[in-house]
C-alpha cells in the first residue's frame, strides 16, 4: 500500500506537491469516489481516476532471489531454459536487476521497477558486489596485487577491487577467496580471471550492498523491506 500522491507523483503526470492539490480540490476519485484526505492508502486493486483520467498504477515488487545455478536472468529464452523470473510467484511482469551467469549462484535482485533497475545498473553507480570465487589454480601474488590495484587488459580496464582468501589447496591446484567489485561488467569475475590466465569453477554472489541470501536455500525468494529498498537507492 502507498500513500495516494505518491502514486500520483510517481506514475509522473506531476509533482507531488501538485497531487496534493488535485486530491484537496477533489479531483482525485479512488473507486468512483471522491477521495480529498491526504495520506489516503492505495494499492494496485485501486482504480485511481484524475480529472476523469484513469491512472495506470502498478504497486512496486522488489525480491531477492537466492539464484539457484541453471536459470537465466532473461524473461525469454530461444533455448527455453528455465528463468530466475520463474521462481518468483507473482502476476507483475518483473525482471532481474543486472545479470548473472547461468552457473552462477547467489544474490539476485528482482523488480517491476524500471527506474529502480536502471539506478541499480547504472555504470556511476557503484554498490559493491561481493563474489565467492572457487578457482582452477592457485592466484599468484602478483596477480593479487593486480586485481587490487585494478587490472587492465586489452578489451578492458577494471576498477581496483577487493580481495580476501579463504582456502589454498595446494594438492589440487585450486583456491577460494571472496572478491568485492563495484562495477558490473559483462561476465566481469571470470573476465577478470581468464585475463589473469585462471579459470573460474564456481561463482557465488555472496551480497549486493548489504543484501545477502544466507539462510536461504537455492530457489528461496523474499520480499525486499521498504527501509532496504530506501537504503539501497
Ligand atoms: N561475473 C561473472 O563472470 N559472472 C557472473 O555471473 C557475475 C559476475
Amino acid at each position: 500500500m502507498e500513500r495516494l500522491q505518491k502514486v500520483i507523483a510517481n506514475a509522473g503526470i506531476c509533482s507531488r506537491r501538485k497531487a496534493e492539490e488535485y486530491i484537496l480540490n477533489g479531483k482525485v476519485f479512488v473507486n468512483g469516489e471522491v477521495c480529498k484526505r491526504l495520506g489516503t492508502k492505495v494499492s494496485g486493486n485501486d482504480t485511481i481516476e484524475i480529472d476523469g483520467q484513469i491512472l495506470s498504477y502498478q504497486e512496486k515488487e522488489y525480491y531477492v532471489l537466492n539464484k539457484p545455478r541453471g536459470c537465466i536472468c532473461t524473461n525469454e529464452d530461444e533455448k527455453q531454459r528455465k528463468t530466475a523470473v520463474s521462481y518468483i510467484d507473482t502476476e507483475s511482469r518483473i525482471y532481474c536487476v543486472g545479470r548473472l551467469d547461468y552457473d552462477t549462484t547467489g544474490v539476485l535482485l528482482l523488480t517491476n521497477d524500471g527506474n529502480f533497475c536502471n539506478l541499480m545498473t547504472h555504470p556511476r553507480y557503484h554498490l559493491p558486489k561481493t563474489y565467492r570465487v572457487n578457482l582452477q589454480g592457485t592466484l599468484k601474488d602478483e596477480d593479487i596485487k593486480k586485481i587490487k590495484k585494478g587490472l587492465h587488459t586489452k578489451e578492458e580496464k577494471y576498477q581496483p577491487a577487493r580481495i580476501k582468501m579463504l582456502e589454498v589447496d595446494p594438492t589440487r591446484d585450486r583456491c577460494q577467496f571472496e572478491l568485492t567489485i563495484s562495477e558490473g561488467k559483462n561476465h566481469q569475475v571470470k573476465n577478470m580471471m581468464k585475463a589473469l590466465g585462471y579459470e573460474v569453477r564456481k561463482l557465488h554472489r555472496c551480497s549486493f550492498s548489504f543484501i545477502n541470501v544466507e539462510g536461504m536455500k537455492p530457489g528461496e525468494y523474499r520480499k525486499l523491506k521498504p527501509f532496504e529498498v530506501k537504503k539501497l537507492k
